[in-house]
């Protein structure tokens, strides 16, 4: 029921931003660098699916996609909402770190599945943002900042796996 709960809450909330996005100035859920974005966030997933780690981390059921796939979105999404903050905070290190996973994979109750998915989201987006113009705000220097990106990407991957293992169900 938790479980059900959780997820119906993450594609809801997933639908709010959407929607919000219209509204909100430089949030644009549609422009041509999210629909990039998403698109890497696909191909980790297929990567996932290709190293054979859907079995323990990936939804088995069909319905399980749909928050599962919203996941992987919000993932690749979240660290570009420093824009509306103001342009000046963009690629502000501490939305393009492990934190957002942390935080995100709190407020879904550490569900496995979706945590995982997350991860796999925000990876993306900081591999993304190493590969295209990864100028991030408060570091000086290429290399410190691919250096934090690097290390943060590494450590979204670990804490993915790591918080998204899924716990064995208690039969009482
Ligand atoms: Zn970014």
């Amino acid at each position: 029921m938790m479980l059900a709960t959780r997820s119906l809450g993450l594609v809801g909330f997933t639908a709010l931003m959407v929607l919000a996005s219209e509204f909100v100035p430089r949030m644009a859920a549609f422009s041509t660098d999210r629909l990039i974005h998403a698109g890497v966030a696909a191909g980790f997933l297929l990567v996932a699916l290709v190293l054979g780690l859907g079995k323990t981390y990936l939804p088995n059921q069909f319905w399980g996609w749909i928050p599962a796939l919203c996941a992987l979105y919000l993932g690749s999404w979240v660290p570009d909402w420093d824009l509306i903050v103001g342009i000046g905070f963009h690629r502000n290190p501490l939305s393009h770190s492990v934190l957002p996973l942390l935080v995100l994979a709190w407020a879904t109750g550490f569900q496995s599945q979706l945590v995982f998915a997350l991860g796999l989201g925000l990876a993306s987006h900081l591999l993304w943002d190493m590969v295209f113009f990864g100028n991030l705000t408060w570091i000086s220097g290429r290399s410190a900042d691919m250096a934090w990106l690097g290390l943060n990407l590494l450590l979204t991957l670990v804490a993915g796996a790591i918080l998204g293992r899924p716990r064995r169900v208690e039969v009482r």
